[in-house]
């Protein structure tokens, strides 16, 4: 890596098959939504695996979304492509499909053996469906079917004494950190706090990300909406090997001294509290966007307007 000085590689592309949703949860970092549009075909998907593969150093291939079990029969052929290219898969779904028990395990049985991990969101934004708990009966269903398979869940906004989560949430629960629609729906919900304090990235490891979020128009991004280069653009080693994090108009000044150093570096207007750091990070970034269009990118990483 270029002037990183980066010592860890990067292990893990995480695939956003669709910006799309079936659910608007308040929480959700990359406004996902019904009326959200950009999902990947399988031939970007394709070319995306091959670039994991150019670069050498990547285990794990993840799809997420957005609910990327609204495109089954990509996913189960993406999952396919990446398990016959020697990676190791897991996908992230909200389990809307599993209305039965009977459903979940039809819907399931292609990824037999292909899986090594079923991460189903379960909170109070996730759930029920016409009185089934959809959750529930895909996670058994996993389990009869000997799929490794885990909970992950985002707290209320008001919780306390939940940590907040580092790249993709972990098995159990994790806060809400407040970014993408979660800075709009939920920050007024908890006591904000002096703009200044928020002096560093918590949750991200921006100078040596172990894995990256690659969404469908190939932009990567080192966290939601912060992009370092287009993967359908140029070649994943070259980005990877080119990144230098501290000359990165936004996550330079972000390890240098968090979010609040970006609103002084940018000198831009703002309130005087805010929920998080990612609040005060987000809100920045959105009166940047034309400044840097290339890296504050794309469009559906920063909601309507
Ligand atoms: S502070 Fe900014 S870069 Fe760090 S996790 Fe929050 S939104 Fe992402």
């Amino acid at each position: 890596m270029s002037g990183s000085g980066q010592s860890r590689p990067l292990t893990g592309l995480h695939l956003l098959l669709t910006y799309e949703c079936n659910y608007e949860c308040d929480h959700c970092f990359v406004w996902g939504g019904p009326s959200q549009t950009g999902t990947m075909s399988l031939e970007t998907i394709e070319h995306i695996l091959g670039e994991a593969r150019a670069l050498g150093t990547i285990e794990w291939i993840y799809f997420e979304g957005g609910e990327p079990f609204l495109y089954y029969d990509t996913l189960v052929s993406g999952v396919r492509r990446a398990r016959e290219s020697g990676f190791r898969v897991g996908i992230v779904t909200n389990a809307y499909w599993a209305t039965s028990e009977a459903e979940a395990e039809r819907q399931l049985q292609p990824f037999v053996g292909h899986i090594e991990d079923l991460s189903i969101s379960s909170d109070a934004y996730h759930g029920k469906k016409d009185g089934v708990t959809c959750p529930d009966v895909a996670r058994e269903a996993a389990r009869r079917l000997g799929m490794p398979v885990d909970f992950i869940s985002v707290a209320e906004p008001e919780a306390t004494g939940v940590a907040g989560s580092f790249g993709k949430l972990p098995a159990g629960e994790s806060a809400v950190l407040f970014r993408g629609r979660a800075a709009e729906r939920l920050a007024s919900r908890v006591a904000a706090k002096p703009w200044e304090q928020f002096d560093r990235c918590p949750w991200e490891d921006l100078r040596a990300p172990g894995r990256v979020h690659v969404d469908p128009f190939g932009y990567l991004h080192v966290c939601q909406g912060i992009c370092i280069g287009n993967l359908l653009q140029r070649p994943l080693p070259e980005i990877m090997n080119d990144y230098d994090p501290d000359e990165h108009p936004i996550v330079g000044p972000l390890l240098a001294g968090g979010p609040a150093e970006v609103v002084r570096r940018y000198g831009l207007p703002h309130e005087g509290r805010y929920a998080d750091h990612c609040h005060l990070c987000y809100s920045a970034r959105r009166q940047l966007r034309d400044r840097f269009p290339e890296v504050l990118a794309p469009d559906q990483m920063y909601g309507p307007g």
